[in-house]
């Protein structure tokens, strides 16, 4: 089967709520790039990725000025082989950054059109290893006042989620220490609490704070630092002695490898639309497994349920709070803190495209 076609499209998506980090500032909207790959029977997989508000013009310009060319007429069931030809073929301007966006979401189209062909849900045609997955409610809430955090807290609660993530990163550590001791006292100790510092602090800080939510038993401490700092990691891991969960922010399967291998992470956290698409995510998995580490995913959880559901390592699945579930037709549902993994051939989700066009 060929590639006959690829359509590109690029939409700015309202945020259900503005959202605030300490890194990305004040969030309005984001940015989603679709693609549609097409072959010559009539079949079509979708892909996308997003930003969180700049680039996405540049990652669509890409998809259609320097991929789309090299993919028409070739072979659209050997993944492995069109992701190499289009890794290298941006690998100047490459190895991470907007090509990898790009090609993200052109290899979650691929599977998806082959999965579809081979009439297979995804999570199945990946391995297939339980189709229920844990769900934690991933918040965007350092702007939020105390007394709204422990609403949305106890709203989560229930929601039926057993296990919350919170950010932190507020100008002082005691008020940090304030808003996460109160969520843990709200939550009870048996709730799986996350901290998500967004990259905001330095090594020492991230050390100091995580010896001071030691008594909050914490399930993990995110991205601390700047992820490039790979031996700083390893310091916040070892000196801080919280579990690190980190890749958000990772374009590449060597990003990974470095991490993993300088101790620096216990939750690695591969997004599938920004590490490379399905075919990395996938080798990240691996990676992990063979490390002992179990893997846990940021945003688009729509896509990631099936990945999560196909590998024997999974953690958490991110409920991510971007809200593009307005425009899904039947988004993820979470029941007691599950998400299942659908049945419909592909990864199964389907845009409300007049919605999209209408914004
Ligand atoms: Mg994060």
């Amino acid at each position: 089967m060929k590639i006959k076609n690829i359509l590109t499209d690029y939409y700015k998506i309202p945020l259900p709520t503005v959202m605030t980090d300490s890194t990305h500032g004040v969030m309005r909207f984001f940015e989603l790039i679709t693609v549609r790959v097409q072959d010559n029977n009539g079949n079509e997989g979708l892909g996308y990725t997003y930003t969180v508000g700049a680039g996405g013009n540049a990652i669509r310009n890409l998809i259609e000025t320097d991929i789309k060319p090299i993919l028409i007429n070739e072979n659209c069931e050997l993944i492995e082989n069109l992701w190499k030809k289009m890794w290298w073929h941006l690998h100047y301007v490459g190895r991470g950054g907007l090509p990898v966006l790009a090609i993200s979401a052109i290899d979650i189209g691929l599977w998806d059109l082959k999965c579809k062909s081979m009439k297979t849900p995804l999570w199945i045609a990946l391995g297939g290893n339980c189709a229920e997955v844990k769900a934690y409610a991933g918040g965007i809430d350092l702007q939020l006042s105390l007394d709204e955090l422990l609403l949305q807290t106890q709203k989560n609660i229930k929601n039926g989620f057993k296990a919350i993530k919170m950010k932190v990163g507020r100008e002082l550590l005691s008020e940090d220490y304030e808003r996460v001791s109160e969520v843990r006292n709200l939550l009870g100790d048996d709730y799986h609490l996350m901290i998500d510092a967004n990259m905001g602090w330095s090594v020492e800080k991230a050390i100091k704070a995580s010896r001071t939510f030691a008594n909050l038993n914490i399930y993990w401490l995110e991205e601390p630092t700047i992820p490039e700092d790979v031996l700083g990691y390893s310091r916040i891991q070892n000196e801080g002695n919280l579990p690190i969960a980190a890749g958000e922010n990772f374009k590449s399967i060597y990003e990974f490898k470095n991490l993993i291998n300088q101790g620096g992470v216990t939750f690695p956290e591969p997004d599938v639309s920004n590490c490379g698409g399905i075919t990395t995510w996938m080798k990240i998995a691996a990676l992990a497994e063979a490390n002992n580490l179990k893997i846990t995913s940021h945003g688009v959880h729509d896509l990631h349920v099936h990945l999560l559901a196909s590998i024997p390592n999974s953690s958490y699945l991110e409920i991510h709070g971007f809200g593009l579930d307005n425009f899904i037709k039947n988004p993820l549902k979470i029941h007691n803190g599950i998400a299942r993994a659908p049945n419909s051939y592909g990864h199964g989700i389907e845009f409300k495209w007049d919605k999209l066009n209408s914004i």
